[in-house]
């Protein structure tokens, strides 16, 4: 059994600035960086634009590595590991890992991020980061002025759809039923944009392009069984996202979808004493590099607080 302070969980922004915070405090913090995808989902990106300090942008990994040598400067330890199950019942908990080791932790840090929910079309990993993505606030900009298309029928799509329809010369949502899961509220709101149009009962068949990027997509018409092809820039696709958590059981309160809850607005704290949350875990709204890292630091502050009463 391993003895530590602090034990925080992933290795993106929101663990990286917990780390931060927690060793320049004098606790020697061990993260476990995770083993399918350590540093995050970060470093599935090349071009970070919207992180405040890069004018010129980032590359993903190179920012998550510039955090993770920040923190070690400061004494974070970090492990190739990751957390398979977890016994928050007594006042030490306990965690055991991938890799067979058992951690007896005073307070930890659980920021295991979210992963986006994938369509299953073909062509879709082909052309990940080469005209599909998960975000639009994130990619957007890259599409100013051309078409896009979204795929989706819920809030998070039509969210997508209006704030590309700021940006993008015209936006395409192709949802595969004839009623939308959205709010009320946001449809009749992307009604009112002239260029965005809806593509009901159809879904994106194949992802297609040239030179390695985008440049239309196949759909399939359900109730006809047509299909036909539609030039575009870019394809987002927004079907929700999957929080990293099914480990933690039923050892912390989570939501319906398996976001970890936070006891309220100005805190990190979930419902078990000396156990903290932050990042993309606990936030299916805006999942942003920059809002991690603000809840990370948080999150890294209130750890030392508990452990010093
Ligand atoms: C392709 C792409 C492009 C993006 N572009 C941008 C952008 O331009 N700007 C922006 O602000 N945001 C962008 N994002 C979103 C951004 O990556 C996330 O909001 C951010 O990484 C969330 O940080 P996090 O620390 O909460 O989680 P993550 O960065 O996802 O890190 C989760 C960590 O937890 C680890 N982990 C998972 N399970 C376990 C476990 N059981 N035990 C231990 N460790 C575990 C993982 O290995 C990982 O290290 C993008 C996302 C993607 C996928």
């Amino acid at each position: 059994m391993k003895e530590v302070d602090v034990l925080i969980l992933g290795s993106g922004p929101a663990g990286n600035t917990a780390a931060i915070y927690c060793s320049r405090a004098g606790l020697k913090p061990v993260v476990l960086a995770g083993l399918k995808m350590p540093g995050g989902s970060l470093t599935n990106t090349t071009d970070i634009e919207n992180f405040p300090g890069f004018p010129e942008g980032i590359d993903g990994s190179e920012l998550i590595d510039r955090q993770q040598e920040q923190a070690k400067k400061f004494g974070a330890v970090y492990e190739f590991d990751e957390v398979e199950s977890v016994d928050f019942s007594g006042s030490k908990k306990i965690l055991k890992t991938q890799m067979k080791e058992e951690y007896s932790a005073s307070a930890v840090v659980i920021a295991t991020g979210s992963l986006y929910k994938l369509l299953g079309a073909k062509g879709e990993t082909e052309f990940a980061g080469r005209g599909v993505s998960y975000c639009a606030t994130c990619d957007g900009f890259f599409f100013k002025g051309r078409e896009v298309v979204v795929v989706g029928g819920g809030d998070t799509a039509f969210e997508e759809a209006l704030y590309l329809a700021n940006i993008c010369s015209s936006v395409k949502l192709v949802h595969r039923r004839e009623e939308f899961r959205a709010s009320k509220i946001m449809v009749e709101r992307a009604k009112k944009h002239n260029n965005i149009e809806f593509i009901l009962n159809t879904v994106v068949e194949e992802i297609l392009g040239e030179d390695e990027l985008v440049n239309r997509v196949r759909l399939l018409d359900i109730k006809t069984g047509a299909t036909r092809e539609m030039q575009t820039a870019a394809v987002f696709v927004a079907i929700g996202s999957l929080p990293q958590t099914g480990f933690l059981g039923t050892a912390l309160e989570k939501d319906d979808q398996g976001y970890i809850k936070l006891n309220n607005l100005n805190s990190q704290a979930t419902n078990i004493p000396g156990a903290f949350a932050a990042g993309d875990c606990t936030d299916p709204t805006f999942r942003q590099a920059i809002i991690a890292a603000g809840a990370g630091a948080r999150a890294g502050i209130e750890a030392e607080r508990y452990l010093l009463d």
